[in-house]
């Protein structure tokens, strides 16, 4: 499958539209030439083929982003005219919604109706908010101590790079792209290997909604060549990185030993949700289910150590399963498939030898367990009990359909049992007592804990880790932070009577 004019290719079902790099407002191929394929999950059929960056296109994408920035007019636009173009850039991507939607359900292997009517949806209404905070960008006007008046003024950093993780390219495209724009930054985003084109469909829309060439640049390519490029690049200011923990390590040593530009890491996790005995048990088995199979559990956020009280324990693990067995795989598109295949055949792998790890390890297995059907990379939601913070499938990060259950008997024990972890991303706590819930609200080192609820995400909610989660927050006006420098401008002021 070669490369259309414009880099477009045809998959059996869907025509991809868009495969080649995108700089300074151009789809270019790659100087090398080179190219990569992405597979379609569902069915293993190569999708497309997509010209692969490497260092030197990581060079040209950050010197037309940095001419973008020195000289051209997004930084010095107002913010209305910045906030202008956001808000077409929005109305871009519902009206493009079902593309979009089908290049995540091909590409990634998510269900069509949760993407199209949460994940896209959060995109746009990302920008509409971000959009909002364009121009109200302030600085503060200080009261210094001597007869010297001075204020501060918030500047865009300058080039930002995007390092992408692939478990959810649209929704992580406005979560970084959005809040960037509306500082005044221009920036080279380099979506995973493994999910390139809802991130290629984005930049073409950026170029309708009116974004000045240079401003957004992506680089498709691979981690150790295009994302270590971006990470050491010596003319990218900031760099965002959305990832593994262990990659986490290698851009942010690669950003101190370049030219020491600032990082915000979204990392991996390994989420508690505690259920007391005086639970809703309904709710809590349906949001255990929910928190660890929506997006096939390919989430950070996953509530991947379900804790339960064990006065409750064998009730809830019987209601979970319920939940379990509702879960529907089936034709992505139809509107009541929620399970889709793991993104790539390394997770399909990786979920499958966790799952062996759980059983040779001594936990139960209650149901699933399996790879699903001959073709595509489909694995059965699985539920484990009898699981004991010793397990590997307790401590490390599965990424995938599995929900490990733990039993325990006190509210002290849980909090020492929940926080005894490397990440700290999100909690979850069920319970009717209100002491109890404040509590544990306090006592989780997380950067979010919810209560009687679970996956709540909103543009106004920072996200963001404690410990090796990361640090900085995506989301909210918090994440602007990322995007602006403070300078200080002073000057005396003689004569003042104060
Ligand atoms: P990954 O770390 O393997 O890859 C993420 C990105 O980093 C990809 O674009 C990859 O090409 C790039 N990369 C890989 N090696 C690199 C290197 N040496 N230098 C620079 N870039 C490099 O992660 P993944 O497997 O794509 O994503 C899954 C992980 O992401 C999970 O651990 C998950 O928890 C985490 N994640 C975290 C959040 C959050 O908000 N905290 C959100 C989504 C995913």
């Amino acid at each position: 499958m070669g490369l259309g004019a414009n880099g477009s290719s045809k998959s059996t079902t869907h025509e991809i539209k868009f495969t080649k790099l995108f700089i300074n407002g151009e789809f270019v191929d790659s100087i090398s030439g080179n190219t990569f394929e992405t597979v379609n999950p569902s069915t293993e059929e190569v999708l497309a083929t997509v010209a692969e960056g490497r260092k030197e296109d990581v060079d040209l994408a950050v010197k037309a982003a940095r001419e973008a920035f020195d000289n051209g007019p997004w930084p010095r636009l107002s913010g209305e005219a910045r906030r202008n173009i956001m808000l077409k850039f929005a109305d871009l991507i519902d009206e493009n919604a079902d593309e979009i939607a089908t290049l995540e359900v091909i590409d990634c292997g998510k269900p069509f109706a949760p993407v199209r009517y949460s994940e896209v949806t959060i995109s746009s209404e990302t920008f509409r908010y971000f959009a909002g905070a364009a121009d109200k960008i302030r600085g503060a006007t200080l009261k210094m101590s001597s007869n010297i008046q001075a204020y501060t003024l918030r500047e865009p950093i300058g080039v930002v790079g995007h390092i992408i993780p692939w478990n959810g390219p649209a929704y992580m495209f406005a979560t970084k792209v959005a809040p960037a724009l509306a500082a005044g930054c221009t920036m080279v985003i380099k979506p995973a290997e493994q999910t390139p084109l809802t991130v290629l469909f984005y930049a073409h829309l950026s170029k309708l909604a009116g974004v000045p060439d240079g401003v957004i640049n992506v680089v498709n390519g691979f981690g150790k060549t295009a994302g270590a490029a971006v990470s050491s690049h010596m003319d990218i200011d900031a760099v965002t990185f959305t990832g593994s923990t262990e990659v986490g390590h290698v851009v942010m040593q690669a950003a101190a030993m370049s030219n020491l530009k600032p990082v915000s890491l979204e990392l991996g996790g390994k989420s508690p949700f505690i259920v007391f005995d005086d639970a809703d048990i309904d709710k809590a088995a349906e949001l255990a289910a929910l928190g660890n199979l929506v997006n096939k559990g390919e989430m950070c956020v996953a509530a991947s150590r379900v804790f339960v009280q064990e006065g409750i324990h064998d009730v809830f693990v019987k209601k979970l399963e319920e939940r379990v067995k509702e879960w529907r795989m089936g034709d992505p598109f139809d509107l009541a498939t929620n399970h889709g295949p793991q993104n790539n055949k390394q997770q399909y792998e990786k979920v499958l030898s966790y799952i062996e790890q759980g059983k040779k390890g001594g936990a139960t297995l209650v149901t699933g367990g399996k790879p699903i059907g001959k073709k595509g990379y489909y694995i059965e939601p699985t539920i484990f009990t009898d699981v004991t913070d010793d397990m590997t499938i307790a401590k490390e990060e599965i990424f995938g359909p599995v929900i490990p259950v733990l039993k325990f008997k006190t509210i002290e024990e849980v909090i020492k049992r929940a926080n005894a972890t490397i990440y700290g991303l999100t909690a979850g706590v069920m319970t009717k007592n209100i002491d109890i819930a404040n509590t544990v609200s306090r006592s989780i080192r997380a950067g979010a804990v919810l209560v009687n609820c679970y996956l709540v995400f909103d543009r106004d909610a920072p996200h963001g880790g404690y410990k090796m989660s990361g640090f900085g927050r995506e989301k909210g006006l918090e994440a602007l932070e990322h995007y602006l420098q403070v300078k200080m401008v002073a000057s005396p002021i003689y004569d003042s009577p104060w």
